[in-house]
């Protein structure tokens, strides 16, 4: 099993792509701007996302990917997420208005996208592993997700400010080697965090001790204002030894 890199950043800008990533070649978490550097061929052999929420940075390219599909008809979609976020889609984006209802199209009985609606907890077979839905802390319903291949594992915090259930959860997987943690301000943004339900690098702090030893720290949703900042940060204030990497686009993780 392996998970790609599309998009990691929380905005765009030349490198930068909104969250995506790649698992196996069929399955999407997320469905920001780092999509749209696949090909067609490779858009159609997607046949599930697994979505946090509902902010654009996260599904803004899932009516552009439904539009590949019902165009080259493809297989269409599955999307899992919270009924809130699923129905924040339909209400927001498939509402005719701003795009064609493909959770409606060509027939409502078998359309391009089908919504699944997820609690966490909910495990979905993966290929040869499994995706469970994971708590998760933010502005709006959110949730985390934890991939687990044949011998390794990795958890997503999504965007999430301070969630104790998630690090509760991910601390009791015996497999967990990766979590791809949030980190979108500085800490002088703090405040600005907190409203928002995000993650400064102090406010991570205190959930790292939970981790297995060894487990590989990679950092997501950096606010491309403030990257270089936000290294030196945690740099300085992060442990020595602890293994923590900003995660780039085009990077590959295998589990
Ligand atoms: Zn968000
Ligand atoms: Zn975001």
């Amino acid at each position: 099993m392996h998970i790609k890199v599309l998009g990691a950043a929380a905005g765009i800008g030349h490198p930068h792509h909104t969250t995506s990533f790649l698992i196996d070649d069929n399955t999407l978490i997320d469905c920001g701007t780092g999509v749209t550097s696949l090909r067609a061929d490779e858009m159609l052999s997607i046949r599930q996302v697994l979505l946090t929420h509902s902010h654009a940075d996260h599904c803004g390219c899932l009516p552009l990917l439904a539009d590949v599909h019902a165009s080259h008809h493809g297989p269409g979609l599955t999307v899992y997420s919270q009924q809130e976020t699923l129905d924040a889609l339909r209400a927001h984006l498939f509402n005719g208005e701003l795009w064609p209802d493909y959770t409606r199209q060509p027939s409502a009985e078998q359309p391009w996208l089908r919504l699944q609606a997820v609690e966490p907890g909910y495990a979905l077979p993966l290929g040869e592993g499994l995706a469970t839905a994971l708590p998760a802390n933010h502005s709006v319903p959110a949730l985390g997700w934890l991939i687990e291949g044949s011998w390794r594992a990795l958890a997503f915090s999504g965007d999430s400010g301070p969630c104790p259930a998630f690090w509760q959860w991910v601390s009791n997987v015996p497999s967990l080697t990766d979590v791809i943690c949030e980190l979108t301000y500085t800490d002088e943004r703090q405040a600005e965090a907190a409203r928002q339900g995000h993650m400064t690098p102090a406010l991570l702090l205190p959930f790292l001790p939970q981790l297995p030893a060894n487990t590989h720290l990679w950092i997501s949703h950096i606010d491309p204002g403030c990257r270089e900042h936000m290294l030196e940060q945690l740099h300085s204030e992060y442990p020595n030894g602890l293994r923590v990497c900003p995660l780039r686009e085009g990077m590959l993780i295998e589990l």
